[in-house]
């Protein structure tokens, strides 16, 4: 089958490889439709994020079931799947406690890291990692699955109380899902974007989802939000000012990955104001369900502005960098491996 393999100097090369196998009794090989780019792919490529060499890199994925292990009974050969990516082994003391997203035994069952991903033709999983898209939502709006899992733990560590106000700070697609779910669940949002293409992308796109108690705004002062219980931090070098947008009492929480980025926090300022910074990590087991339950109810296609074969993947990759002097010019961005109806 064809991939998208990582080599040792972090590019990535369209490879011939086995299409592998069903070899446990709950395996289920899934013919990948296409798959997203997520930040943490592009992280890799710029030397941002670790991942190892050799890898099928990709783990937004959609697909179709092609072949099944002999005790897989609740999905079937044809079913349209979602890949849940984050891999744990539900026995080491995190997993007892929920936090599935920091199993012990996460070392080699990283997909698209250091486990092989979806840029491919085909992908094997254990059937529990797989979920089944409804019926009447599209590959589309399937593939955004994954982000909305992230985004539902982040709110649910926030402690967010539905119908107070959020603040998101950055409209990419993260901050998208973020200002949509945040919406969904009954909260007004402010969303903060300084790129003028994705500034107006979100006003279009919130004026369709929610017809009000949406607000975009840039980033000139004049345009400066009142304070909010909750902040989203979703470009993640923006804590100082996540800081100063929330309200005493209130919540900040990095989403964002930019691991170059440092923040002063001023601890007396932590302690007066009383606020909490919380990370969350990606997003536990039981999100993920509620996340195709919630993305059957919101046209997370829309996010989805362009769309490539494997094999154009550097076209892809910059597609979704900001170029000089005129910022960015796209969402979501996805690697198609088949050509099915989307
Ligand atoms: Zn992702
Ligand atoms: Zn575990």
């Amino acid at each position: 089958m064809r991939a998208l393999v990582l080599t040792a100097d972090r590019r990535l090369e369209l490879a011939e490889r086995d299409r592998p196998q069903p070899k446990a009794p709950r395996d289920v090989l899934v013919r990948v439709v296409q798959t997203g780019i997520c930040g943490t792919d592009r992280s890799v490529l710029v030397g941002k994020f670790a991942a190892e060499p050799g890898v099928i890199m990709g783990h937004e994925a959609v697909g179709e079931v092609a072949e099944i292990g002999p005790d897989v009974t609740d999905l079937a050969i044809g079913d349209r799947v979602i890949v849940n990516p984050t891999l744990y082994c539900g026995r080491c003391i995190r997993c007892l406690r929920g936090q599935t997203n920091f199993c012990h035994r996460k070392t080699g069952n990283e997909i698209g890291i250091d486990r092989d991903g979806s840029y491919a033709e085909y992908i094997l999983l254990e059937d529990r990692f797989l979920h089944r898209i409804p019926d009447g939502v599209s590959y589309d709006r399937a593939v955004l699955t994954e982000p909305l899992a992230c985004v539902l733990n982040n709110l649910d560590s926030a402690g967010l109380t539905p119908g107070e106000p959020v603040t998101v700070i950055g409209a990419g697609p993260i901050g998208l899902v973020c200002a949509v779910a945040a919406r969904h669940l009954g909260s007004p949002v402010t969303l903060i974007e300084r790129d003028d293409f994705r500034r107006d992308q979100a006003r279009e796109l919130m004026k369709e989802f929610f017809p009000s108690d949406v607000t975009v705004v840039g980033a000139d002062p004049a345009d400066r939000p009142d304070r909010a219980p909750t902040v989203v931090d979703t470009v993640g070098n923006q804590l100082d000012t996540a800081l100063d947008l929330a309200d005493d009492v209130g919540t900040v929480v990095a989403m964002g990955y930019d691991s170059r980025a440092e923040a002063t926090v001023r601890p007396l300022e932590i302690l007066q104001r009383q606020l909490r910074i919380v990370g969350a990590g990606d997003y536990r087991g039981p999100h993920f369900p509620r996340a195709v339950e919630m993305a059957a109810r919101l046209p997370l296609e829309r996010l989805v502005t362009h769309r490539f074969p494997l094999e154009r993947h550097e076209e892809a990759f910059a597609a979704l960098a900001a170029s000089n002097g005129s910022g960015y010019s796209a969402l979501k961005v996805v690697l198609q491996s088949a050509e099915d109806a989307q």
